[in-house]
């Protein structure tokens, strides 16, 4: 009945008038907009949005494609059509013909693309990268012509804190040659699609437009050639998806499918926010349901992913992702608040098509238990199936901070980093978690360690060595600083507007210790793309003994030792305490300034540093 109002008693009368009819039907929306040849899964789910285009019936005529089954549901504006290709079907055009008692009305034009050769075999981000987390509305401003759109709802205000800055895709295309020459391998945006939310849109994370980059963020083509660039210089993209909720503005919440498209028939209702519910032994039913099936925020309406046309829908805008934009990875958003069914489905199907592709899905709780519950590999206690190959570390970042901040006992101090670590038992694949000291939800890493240079550098040291695979957030290369308010964490990169007086790209104007922190992460970057024990090794690591880490990455003959030293006073370290591992190896270089170190003899270890050396 939701649907059924006058207005559409009214438009169904109008509609269904013969002498009218010819000129009415339209179609508003038809997604996927193109699809490809060759995919692993032949099947393809059409979505035509128009006004009471359940009347119609679609029909195509094109070699090696079928229409298999045709879907109504409650509203008549929907038609959803199963389309079968099949292993020889060509790329080519065609149209897809809307019949009414066998006359046609309208026709939209579809397409059947090659795809790019490899795309099957893409490698997605691995242990041997980094990646660098930009939050594009605030790394630069590459075309003041977009900062507000006449369409988009919010304009540009960099006066605000929490408005939109002007930052865009092309601002990152233009310092591409920067990011590549600190030592990123990935870039990872948070969310691009198009937001058109009256108010904080900037993050991106309320999408009212899957098949669509913001505006103001540029194009879709020009994303594309983000991409394209950036792959010419080494760099992967990483895409940013939301599949918990859409935005309250997204056009789909102003004429849903079905009532049951979105959580609790389209009402707010608060989810706890409580992620142990999906664990919980003791928890009831109800308080279980309502973490995932309530809203993220009242802005934020959640999806009901147990629809299976709605699971199909995101299963193909992911895919229409990666295939167009040649994606070499995703970071999936509020992972746990997503139907868990369903995202045994959509990983497995990720993984089908892409084997050897990378996707990381958040878990944003301390516990590693709860976090390796998701990962492909692990063995849950439920039975739980994943196919998601990362997740990302929050109980180990959680862990270096509190560590490197707190006082050196038996039970605080860096102790925690080795405690949270010795839990790795339970993840499918440790080495493919994501390692992170800050992102772009929580105060920026530098102001966390208390604005303390030395900590920063062991933070920093620990992050890029230790297993996984590193995310380092915009600003973090320059020891940005920050409060916690979100608008101030996310603040613009210092030379990505004409005018900026500091300007980090070129290093113009720089404070000492910012200089010091981008030389200091520009050295040690570039020296992990070349080392192999940190790129493929395993771990190995001690317990440690009096605030004093130590532990190594071996890959076949490359040999890496990581000391930290978490005292303020110098320590000194009896390299015989490692034989094990150290074998007869007696001489480590420093990576950092190559000073050569004698493993035979004591090493002094200055209080609060990290020393890094190459064993041989
Ligand atoms: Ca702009």
């Amino acid at each position: 009945m939701k649907y059924f109002n006058l207005n559409w008693l009214l438009l169904f009368i109008i509609y269904t008038t013969p002498a009218s009819s010819k000129n009415s039907y339209q179609i508003d929306h038809l997604e996927p907009p193109f699809w490809w040849a060759g995919m692993a899964d032949n099947t393809l789910q059409l979505m035509a949005h128009g006004k009471v285009i359940a009347d119609l019936e679609p029909e195509l005529s094109y070699p090696g494609i079928v229409i298999n089954q045709v879907h109504r549901l409650d509203n008549p504006n929907y038609l959803f059509i199963d389309l079968l290709l099949s292993e020889t079907t060509k790329p080519g055009k065609f149209d897809i013909v809307f019949k009414e008692s066998g006359r046609p009305l309208i026709s939209h034009p579809y397409e059947i693309l090659k795809r790019n050769a490899g795309s099957a075999e893409r490698q997605g981000f691995s242990p041997a990268d980094v990646i660098y987390l930009i939050t594009p509305d605030r790394y630069a401003n590459g075309d003041p012509s977009n900062d507000s759109s006449l369409r988009l709802k919010e304009k540009s205000n960099r006066q605000n804190k929490d408005g939109r800055h002007g930052g865009d895709i092309q601002g990152i295309i233009d310092h591409l040659d920067y990011i590549a020459e600190m030592g990123f391998t990935q870039i990872w945006l948070n969310p691009v699609l198009e937001n058109n939310q009256k108010k904080y849109s900037y993050h991106g994370y309320s999408t009212t437009d899957y098949y669509n980059i913001d505006e103001r963020f540029g194009t879709n083509e020009l994303y594309k050639e983000l991409s394209e660039i950036a792959q010419n210089k080494g760099i992967g993209i990483i895409m940013d998806l939301i599949l918990n909720h859409i935005g309250s503005e997204h056009w789909l919440m102003y004429d849903l499918p079905s009532s049951d498209w979105i959580n609790h028939n389209g009402e707010f209702v608060q989810t706890s926010h409580i992620h142990e519910s999906i664990y919980d032994p003791y928890i009831p039913q109800f308080e279980k349901d309502l973490f995932t099936s309530g809203w993220f925020v009242e802005t934020m309406p959640d999806l009901n992913q147990s629809n299976p046309f709605l699971a199909n829908y995101l299963i193909q805008l992911s895919i229409w992702w990666v295939e167009y934009a040649k994606l070499s990875g995703f970071r999936i958003d509020t992972y746990p608040y997503i139907d868990k069914d369903f995202l045994t489905i959509w990983s497995k199907r990720i993984a089908r098509e892409y084997p050897n592709f990378n996707f990381c899905g958040e878990a944003w709780n301390n516990n590693p238990s709860m976090v390796a519950y998701w990962q492909k590999g692990s063995k849950p206690y439920d039975g739980y199936i994943s196919y998601i190959p990362s997740m990302k570390d929050f109980p180990l970042q959680k862990a270096l901070v509190q560590g490197l901040m707190s006082e050196e006992k038996w039970d605080s101090g860096i102790g925690d980093i080795y405690r949270v670590l010795a839990n790795d038992y339970q993840y499918g694949d440790p080495y493919n978690l994501l390692v992170f000291a800050g992102n772009h939800d929580m105060q920026r890493i530098y102001s966390q360690l208390s604005e303390n240079m030395d900590l920063y550098k062991i933070a920093m040291s620990f992050i890029l060595t230790t297993r996984g695979i590193p995310q380092i957030y915009y600003g973090a290369e320059i020891a940005m600083t920050s409060t916690r308010d979100h608008g101030e964490l996310r603040k613009d990169f210092p030379g990505g507007w004409a005018g900026d007086k500091i300007d980090a790209f070129n290093g113009i104007r720089l404070s000492g210790e910012q200089r010091e922190a981008q030389n200091f992460m520009r050295d040690l970057l570039n020296w992990r793309k070349s080392s192999s024990a940190i790129g493929k090794g395993s771990l190995v690591h001690y317990p440690v003994k009096n605030g004093v880490y130590v532990y190594f990455r071996l890959y076949e003959n490359d040999l890496v030792m990581v000391m930290m030293n978490n005292n303020k006073r110098s320590i000194r370290i009896d390299p015989g305490h490692f034989n094990e591992v150290l074998a007869e190896k007696n001489q480590g270089i420093s990576v950092l300034d190559n000073r050569v170190y004698d493993l035979t003899s004591k090493i002094n270890l200055p209080g609060k540093t990290a020393l890094i050396l190459e064993i041989n």
